[in-house]
């Protein structure tokens, strides 16, 4: 601006920048989060979290990831609907943000599957947090329409760091076949 400018486009110009900044914050959510959950995308889950990763492995610090997949999930597609199956994705983003408060990563890594980085949070916590989320599926009942909605999730963790944070999402991807395999609504460790 130069000397002698009005106040009307002292303004115009603030508002401008402001309306960028805003613009770029939209952009910014959009490309980091899913748009059924609001939870962090599959993206930003490999994007900021290899960073985390790295830190908390050079540093020998305590981490965790667990996956977490809805249990028979097709079938209440199947029996109720998409829109049934949609409001329960948007149901489990909601629990698991309700249930878990801080140093936590939560992510929606596709389809009816959530992933947890877990920071700071020693085994035994770890383990009360996760038996804690599948619990609260288990009380929980949704009200979908005129129909009582009941479902489980199983869930598989690793403590391991291994040779990057794809190895680590793998181990605990066994460890929720192990879940699935011994009868679902389980926590399994690897
Ligand atoms: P399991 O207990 O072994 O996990 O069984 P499952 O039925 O949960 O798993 P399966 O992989 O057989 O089925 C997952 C289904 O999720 C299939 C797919 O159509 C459905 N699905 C994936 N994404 C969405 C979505 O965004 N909305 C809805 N409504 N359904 C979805
Ligand atoms: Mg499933
Ligand atoms: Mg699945």
């Amino acid at each position: 601006l130069y000397k002698g400018f009005s106040d009307e486009e002292f303004f115009a110009r603030i508002n401008t920048n402001i309306e960028i900044l805003e613009l770029f914050d939209e952009i910014k959510n959009k490309a980091n989060r899913d748009y059924l959950t609001g939870l962090y995308n599959r993206r930003y889950l490999f994007d900021y979290g290899k960073i985390l990763y790295e830190k908390y492995k050079i540093e020998q610090k305590e981490f965790a990831v667990a996956l977490i997949d809805i249990d028979k999930f097709k079938s209440i597609n199947d029996a109720f609907g998409h829109s049934a199956g949609d409001m329960v994705i948007k149901e489990v983003g909601y629990i698991l943000n309700n249930v878990i408060n801080k140093n936590t990563l939560i992510s929606r890594l596709g389809g009816e599957e959530f992933c947890i980085l877990i920071y700071d949070r020693n085994k035994d916590e770890v383990m009360n947090l996760l038996e804690n989320i599948r619990n609260a599926f288990e009380k929980n009942e949704t009200i979908y329409k005129k129909d009582k909605l009941k479902y489980t999730v199983s869930i598989g963790c690793s403590f391991e760091f291994g040779e990057n944070l794809d190895e680590m999402i793998q181990k605990a991807d066994v460890g929720l076949y192990d879940a699935k395999n011994s009868g679902r609504n389980k926590v399994r460790y690897r």
